[in-house]
This record gives structure tokens, sequence and C-alpha cells, in this order.
């Protein structure tokens, strides 16, 4: 076991500045209008670092230095570039190494070349669950495809970005990566409404990716989506045929909606589990939820640490109150969590289990946080029916020893990734995104350098001779 001093301590590993601007043309740059906001800690609840409030003004900058560097970023050999970006991005440094365009001869005269040019000045913007994780999936790609990039951080995890570029600064040519720092409205809105990005990719809410999508049609640019979830994890019985590793590990797999306290667009949080076993694999999965270890985040043995902010806290709780006002049974957990000393003030949740029928709103609507709503099926079919029974089509978990019946429902649930025999790996080397509400685009694996590029094609004669149309 091991407990890491907190940020800013005596024997602290990793410290903060007390203050951050944007990150703008290679620099720190201070806001437009002087405006800095508190960021605090989850873990206790208390400020530690404090933010500039970006605005339209401050979008504009960041975008004029994306401007002056794109072209020369662009036309870097993908050698070099790839040189660069290999010290944080291996996968996609490999990718582009090895990508090729293509020709056709069309006949012995005339050919045609395709080349993968980068789109430009592209906008990304990141959500709070993930902060650096979901920042390097939009990252990594865009900068190996030869674009430079505006990027706004979540406003309630502004901090760790900035602890990355104190790391990784300056091996960037200055203006090709830039962050720009605020709220939604303020500094992501300007971002995705500018007619000077050629692309909007976004992380977030369901509700804020119509929103983005909105802005981008006035200008016509493509955007990426990855939005919410609500991922179905179905266990077949045969899982409880032996009490064996993968019995343990099917019981690992249903435990693991509180992963990130659950913050986590693909968190498993509806649990189907088939009828003739129900009883048992339920109260064995219920066994394992109370066994989680939860506190500080900075304690090694700890599973399960803080919620990412008090609203977020909050719209959990609500969640509680709904599903007991729905007539759901809460099996264990079900409230706050308080903790002692300094954590006292900080954003814990116990980890829950209702049981309750799939159309009640704690099996349609994302909670995002460590609850899972869990409820019985008959068959094959009733199970696939009521995993596809939601708007949404982002994650899905199957668990079974029969692998013609794991393929089959592998391709009967609508949603972008199933993970088949377990859950929450997220491999570069494997595409990720949402089926129905759940986005549009994919992230990671090798097609997501199709989503920052567009193709040119030189139609070349070689024929000396008059075409003969006039
Ligand atoms: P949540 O409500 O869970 O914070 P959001 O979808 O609101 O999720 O936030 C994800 C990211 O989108 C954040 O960086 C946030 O600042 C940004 N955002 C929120 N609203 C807008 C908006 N209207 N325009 C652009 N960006 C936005």
């Amino acid at each position: 076991m091991t407990i890491y001093s907190p940020p800013g301590s005596d024997g602290a590993i990793v410290n903060y500045e007390s203050r951050y601007d944007h990150w703008i043309g290679g620099e720190y740059v201070p806001p437009a209008k002087g405006q800095y906001f508190e960021n605090p800690s989850p873990v206790t609840g208390q400020n530690f670092t404090e933010i500039a409030r970006g605005t339209a003004d401050d979008v504009e900058k960041a975008l004029d230095a994306a401007h002056g560097a794109a072209d020369s970023w662009g036309r870097t050999s993908v050698a070099e570039r790839a040189n660069i970006l290999n010290k944080n991005f291996r996968y996609f440094t490999g990718a582009i190494r090895a990508q090729e365009g293509s020709l056709g001869e069309l006949d012995d005269d005339t050919v045609a070349y395709h080349f993968h040019e980068p789109l430009g000045v592209v906008g990304q913007i990141i959500p709070w669950n993930f902060p650096l994780l979901m920042a390097t999936w939009k990252l990594a790609p865009a900068l190996a495809a030869g674009n430079a990039v505006v990027l706004k951080p979540a406003e309630q995890t502004p901090a760790s970005i900035h602890y990355l570029m104190s790391l990784v600064g300056d091996l960037l040519p200055p203006g090709v990566l830039n962050i720009v720092n605020g709220f939604g409205v303020e500094a992501g809105k300007p971002l995705a409404s500018s007619s000077r990005v050629a692309k909007v990719a976004f992380t977030g809410e369901t509700t804020t990716g119509r929103l983005i999508m909105q802005y981008a049609s006035e200008n016509l640019i493509p955007v990426t989506l990855e939005l919410g979830g609500k991922s179905p994890n179905i266990f077949f019985d045969d899982v409880r045929a032996a009490d064996d590793d993968f019995y343990d590990k099917s019981l690992e797999g249903f435990s693991m909606f509180a992963l990130n306290q659950g913050e986590v667009c693909t968190c498993p949080s509806r649990a189907l589990i088939q009828q003739s076993h129900y009883a048992d694999f339920l109260g064995a999965g219920v066994k394992r939820v109370e066994n989680m270890k939860q506190g500080n985040p900075l304690d090694t043995d700890t599973m399960v640490g803080a919620q990412a902010s008090n609203d977020q806290l909050e719209k959990i709780l609500s969640y509680l109150d709904i599903g007991r006002q729905e007539g759901a049974k809460v099996l264990t957990g079900g409230a706050r969590a308080e903790m002692p000393g300094d954590l006292a003030g900080g954003y814990y949740v116990q980890p829950t289990v209702f049981e309750g029928s799939n159309s009640m709103r704690i099996f349609q609507e994302e909670i995002f946080g460590p609850v899972v709503s869990v409820t019985p099926f008959a068959d094959y079919a009733d199970a696939i029916k009521i995993a596809n029974d939601t708007l949404y089509g982002l994650g899905a978990g199957v668990w079974t020893r029969d692998m013609n019946q794991a393929y089959r429902a592998g391709r009967a649930i609508k949603a972008g990734r199933v993970w088949t025999n377990c859950y929450h790996l997220y491999p570069a080397h494997a595409a990720f995104g949402g089926y129905k509400q759940s986005g549009i685009g994919r992230e990671n694996h090798r097609m997501m350098l199709d989503h920052y590029q567009q193709t040119k094609n030189l139609l070349v004669s070689y024929s000396p001779k008059a075409m003969g149309f006039f």
C-alpha cells in the first residue's frame, strides 16, 4: 500500500501552479477579459488552483496562432512528426508512418493519385471524466495527421492538461497545439461556431452534442461526437457453470460500473442477468460491490474515489431518489458516502446496486455515477430485446462460456463496442464510438486518421494530345 502526498504538500511528486493562463502560440497568455475561476479538488472540496476564464477573444487569439502554425506543421514529413509525437502518442505515430495514399492507372495516359491531406485547424472540446485520456485520444490522431489544434478542456478539470504541457509543451512548434480554458457557452461555443475551424471534435453529453452539431452546420464542417450511453452488461447463465477463474472474472465484470466512480460514458450501468442464475449471481455480485474499498484516490488500495464535482454528486444523489420513487429496490449503497478527516468535504457516493425494470428512468437515463440497475431476462431473445431498448448504443458487455452465443449476441446488440468476456479495456488499436444517439465517428484505431484528413485527388494526363472537346 502506498499513499501519495497530495499535490502542493511536502513530498508530493506532482504539483500544480497556483494559476494557469491559456496556452497559446507556445506560451502562457492571460485571458483578454482578465477573469479567472477557482478549481476545487474533488478529493477534499478545497480549491487548489485558479484558471483563466476564456472568452471569444481568447479563442480568436488561439485560432490566429493555430493558423500561423498549420501550414508548416502540415508539410513536415511524417517521420519528423512521428519523431516528435512518439514521446507520447506511439500508436498514431506508427499509424501515420505506415499510411500510404493510392494511385489508380485509369488508362495508359491517365493516373488518379489520392493523397491524405490534413484538414488544417481543428477545434476539440473535452469532458471532465478522463481529462487527460479524452484529450490525448483526440490530440494524437489530429496532430499525427498534421493538423493544428485549439483545445478546450472541461471547466471542472482544466489543470491536468496544463501539467502535461509542463512536461511536453516544448516538443511541438509554437501554435500547433493551443489550449483555451473556460466554460461551455463562453469558450466552447465560440470555438465550435468559428468559421476558422475545419472540424469540431466533441465528447460530452448528448444534449450538448446536438448543440455542437448545430453550430458546425452553420459553417458546413464535419463533427465527430462521442456522447452518452446506458450500456447493458449481459450475464448468461452458463457463467455459473463452474466456480472457477472465469466466474470470478464475470463478477468483476458486474462490478465494473464503479470504475472511475461510474463517470464513464460506457459505464455498464444496466446489468441483465439470466433468470435461471439470477439470485445466486446477483447475491455474489452485491457481495463483491460491498467489498469495494472507497476512499482517498491517492491511496493505491482505493478502488472507488470521489465524484468529479459537487454538481455531479448532486445529480447522482437525485437519481438515487428517483430510483426509490420509481419503486426500484436498493440492494446495497444508495447514499452519499461520509468520509473522515480531510476527505469530509469531498464528493463521495456509495457504490449502489438497484433492482428494477428497464422502463424505469434509472435504466434509461445516464446517471454517470457508481450506480448499476439490475434486471432479469428469460432467454437470449429477451436479453437482446432489453439490451437494445435504449436511445443509446455506445458500449455493451456479453458474458458467456458459449462462443456461438457470444458471437451472435455481440452482433445483435446495437452498440459500437461489445466487450466479450471482458469490460472497460481501451486499447489504441480498437475502434471506439457510438451507434444511435451515442455519437458519430470513432476514436482510436488507425481509421480515426480519416476523421482528421481529407482526400486530395490529382487527376493527371500524361498525353500531349488535346482531349477533343473543342
Ligand atoms: P457535462 O454536463 O457532463 O459537463 P457537457 O457536455 O456539458 O457535459 O460538457 C462537455 C464539454 O463541452 C465541456 O468542455 C463543456 O465546457 C463543453 N460545453 C458545454 N456546453 C457547451 C456549448 N454550448 N458549446 C460548446 N461547448 C460546450
